[in-house]
């Protein structure tokens, strides 16, 4: 298939040193060979060299004000990636790692991850080179009122929805929205991860944890087993990586680990829950802390990891579940993971796996769960939130969860069935790939050349 290769060669030239997105694009677009040789009209249409141009970027200054007086600059980006399937969707991330490269992988991946979903929404993302930590309450306020100051005429409840991502939560989304309706005089869902009071959904900053577990049994399901007293690996201890350990403690299984970006900690006992809540939602503190409540638990500190991985990767456990950031498994960690006897692994972060790491989890044939398939619940709830705020109404949360285990469990079986269709029965990262992109490339079709 030379078109696929020619495109990701065009892509290293035109959008230089974006090595994430060239992973997440080579990733996409290799699985798709197989569809492209069935379905020649995609090429006939430049289905692939459309949708890896995102439809618009967008890149501006934020000045702000710290709290000794002296003036701020950060760089501020959207990325509005592809509206076929409705107004563009996906968070905001303010981390001092952001380059236009990480906000294009994630919204590359977010397309395809919201098609899954089944629900009306396109992708994008967009974010900041800001740092969050150590920066005070008016701090980080002064800087997302300077970062709405831009963001705020190119987006809207029908056009563009951001929601939260690393580094921004419930209070970030609070201040982005304050600005949003000063600056507007509008009071709508522009934004998704609101407050309970204000016009958010019960359920929504649980829901990618939630999912992520949902997806995990799904698979496991499928190989007549479940989750419970099950050993699990949790990487994170932030929103996502919070309500995963939430959520297998319902389950019955126990998550025994969780990091930061200082270290990891493990807990044989089990992640003492209210604790981890206390330290990373009220007082924003280091995961060593734990150590003063449960001194029997380890601490490795990041200087200490293996040369080539994570130290979280290799505790002997049944299942593992990474969601703290991209890349942060190596092929290294992967196979201990497979030497200590992990079979499911759910992905409750963006392409946390190294592609080597995923090629080894795929070889050895075991649950494995990507992570636009596995954290999709997060998106899915934002969309039941947009479409709660169009009916101005609340639901209960029963309601909520009971749509958000439905949909992980159609998204689980979209993923399934595709890669059973094309001959390969438990390559889900091949089924994701292929039912994403197929509903959007139909749907690029059925819109003409716009
Ligand atoms: P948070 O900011 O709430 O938490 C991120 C956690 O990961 C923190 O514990 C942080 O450590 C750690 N972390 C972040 N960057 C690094 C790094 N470079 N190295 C080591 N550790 C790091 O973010 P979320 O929980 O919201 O997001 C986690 C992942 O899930 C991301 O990949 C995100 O894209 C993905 N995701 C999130 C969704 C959501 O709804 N929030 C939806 C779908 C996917 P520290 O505490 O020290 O900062």
């Amino acid at each position: 298939m030379p078109y696929v290769h020619e495109t990701l060669e065009n892509l290293r030239k035109s959008s230089p040193a974006q090595t994430e997105f060239y992973q997440a694009a080579e990733e996409v677009l290799e699985c798709l060979r197989p569809l492209f040789k069935r379905s020649p009209h995609y090429h006939e249409h430049s289905i692939i060299e459309r949708i890896v141009e995102p439809e618009r970027q967008i890149m501006f200054r934020i000045c702000w004000t710290d709290d000794t007086g002296r003036v701020q600059v950060n760089k501020g980006y959207r990325v509005q990636f592809n509206s076929t399937l409705g107004p563009y969707k996906g968070g905001l991330r303010f981390h001092p790692s952001v380059t236009s490269g990480t906000i294009k992988f994630l919204g590359f991946e977010q397309i395809f991850k919201n098609a899954l979903t089944g629900l009306p929404i396109g992708g994008g993302k967009g974010g900041s080179d800001f740092d969050p930590k150590g920066r005070s309450d008016g701090e980080i306020m002064r800087f997302c009122q300077a970062y709405m100051s831009e963001l705020y005429r190119h987006i809207g409840p029908h056009t563009d929805v951001p929601a939260g991502d690393i580094g921004v939560g419930g209070r970030e989304i609070g201040y982005l929205y304050g600005q949003y309706k000063r600056l507007t005089g509008r009071y709508e869902g522009v934004l998704t991860g609101k407050g309970l009071d204000w016009g958010g959904s019960i359920g929504r900053k649980e829901a990618t944890g939630y999912g992520a577990v949902y997806f995990a049994q799904n698979m496991l399901e499928a190989l007549g087993k479940t989750l419970e007293g099950k050993t699990c690996l949790v990487s994170g201890a932030g929103n996502v990586a919070i309500y995963t350990i939430e959520k297998l403690y319902e389950m019955g299984a126990k998550p025994v680990t969780c990091t930061d970006s200082r270290g990891t900690l493990h807990d044989a006992k089990g992640v003492d829950l209210d604790l981890l809540k206390e330290l990373k939602e009220v007082n924003r503190a280091s995961l060593e802390v734990y150590l003063e409540k449960h001194p029997e638990a380890s601490y490795t500190p990041v200087d200490e990891y293996p040369e080539d991985g994570h130290a979280v990767w290799r505790f002997k456990a049944d299942a593992a579940f990474p969601c703290a950031t991209q890349n942060e498994l190596t092929a290294a960690d992967a196979e201990a993971l497979l030497a200590n006897g992990v079979y499911c692994i759910s992905e409750g972060a963006n392409m946390p796996s190294a592609a080597d790491a995923v090629d080894r989890f795929l070889e050895a044939k075991i649950a494995y769960g990507p992570g636009k398939a596995a954290n999709a619940g997060g998106v899915a709830t934002s969309q039941l939130e947009m479409a709660q705020n169009n009916s101005m109404e609340q639901w209960p949360l029963e309601k909520v969860d009971e749509k958000l285990k439905e949909i992980m469990a159609n998204i689980h079986r979209q993923c399934a069935d595709t890669a059973e269709e094309f001959d390969e029965p438990t390559n889900l990262v091949l089924g994701a790939n292929i039912a994403g992109f197929r509903k959007v490339a139909d749907a690029m079709i059925d819109h003409g050349v716009v």
